[in-house]
């Protein structure tokens, strides 16, 4: 009787403990995380294949800091990542934020557009609570697969008080990203992210957190645009620049009236007289087009070689092509008016 007394004291203390850790939600959307390759020896594997509580148990000590709920939102490699899968990311991440379903949330995500969910993420929640995407390069069943590890130090970032009012962030190969800086910087290597700009802003190792640096960019309380299930979004479409490019592609958008183009152009968001004269088409045509820059660090100077008053355009300042993207289609939401729309850029 007396060992059974203490016993079922014991399951009370251990469930007082556990009630008292911090909670966290996992939104699994796929990638090679969730991916399963033929054997361990080859890199080759099918993306978004395990489900979310397998990628949990995995890490069994995690147990030990958080309480940790999985919630499958897609299965997709993330190059099929969608408007329509961060539009439900979005809604349910409001949703758990309002009802305060937990203390931070993890987002397992492949990491081919991690850095546009990021990204986009960060422009339409709320700061109220760590938000923190993970993935991994190697796939679950691969020797020395990272995903767990990626996991656990996701976990352990989304729970330290530390990165509350952050915005956004990555948590990848021990090195925390900003959101808005964050890009995928290798193909195949496992330290695949960097921030060209302005490197990690933090590193979880050993189960610990450390930031160095904080981001100056905007971080509202409330998020700028919100997001809902029904939003529609405009469309904004980039184009690459090189040596010798047709102005074509941009004519073609023009014709299939799209509402925005982010031009990927050459060093300080240049581009050759073909496409000088199609932009001018464009903005004639009432499309806002956004000079960015396919070099990846550095930013975009208005009126430097070209004077975008006089041509109507407006620049992503050191955002890449692929995140101004985002901030035009948000933007445009808002306003087509151009001085407000190129402000969003200094701001955000
Ligand atoms: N193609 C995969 C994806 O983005 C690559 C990865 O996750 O590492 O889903």
């Amino acid at each position: 009787m007396k060992k059974l007394v203490s016993l079922l004291a014991l399951v009370i203390i251990i469930t007082q403990v556990n009630a008292q850790l911090p909670r966290v939600i996992i939104l699994a959307t796929g990638g090679t995380i969730a991916g399963a390759g033929a054997s361990s020896d080859r890199a080759g594997y099918t993306a978004g294949k395990i489900p979310i509580e397998d990628l949990i148990g995995a890490i069994p000590t995690v147990k030990k800091i958080a309480t940790i709920t999985g919630e499958q939102i897609s299965s997709v490699g993330s190059q099929d990542m969608t408007i329509d899968i961060w539009k439900k990311l979005a809604v349910r991440i409001n949703e758990i934020i309002a009802k305060k379903e937990a203390d931070g949330i993890v987002i397992t995500h492949g990491t081919d557009t991690q850095e546009e969910t990021s990204y986009f993420l960060d422009l339409v929640i709320p700061k109220a609570m760590p938000v923190v995407l993970t993935g991994s390069m190697r796939a679950s069943t691969a020797i020395s697969a990272d995903g767990p590890k990626n996991l656990y130090d996701a976990i352990t970032v989304a729970i330290d008080p530390k990165s509350k009012g952050r915005g956004v962030l990555v948590s990848f190969n021990e090195g925390i990203y900003d959101g808005r800086e964050v890009m995928k910087m290798s193909t195949t290597f496992t330290n695949a992210f960097g921030s060209p700009n302005t490197g990690a802003i933090g590193h979880a190792y050993d189960g610990k957190v450390e930031y160095y640096a904080n981001s100056v960019r905007e971080r509202d309380p409330n998020s700028p645009v919100v997001i809902k299930a029904d939003t529609k979004l405009p469309r904004v479409d980039i184009v690459y620049m090189y040596a010798d490019a047709p102005p074509d592609m941009i004519d073609m958008l023009v014709a299939k009236k799209v509402d925005g183009i982010v031009i990927a152009g050459v060093g300080n968001g240049n581009f050759n007289k073909a496409y000088m004269e199609a932009v001018k088409r464009a903005v004639a045509a009432g499309v806002i087009v956004c000079r960015a820059s396919r070099t990846p660090s550095g930013r975009v100077l208005l009126h430097d070689e070209i004077n975008d008053d006089e041509l109507g355009t407006i620049v992503s300042d050191d955002l890449t092509p692929q995140k101004a993207r985002i901030l035009l289609m948000l933007g445009l939401t808002k306003s087509k008016d151009k001085k407000q729309l190129q402000q969003l850029f200094f701001k955000y």
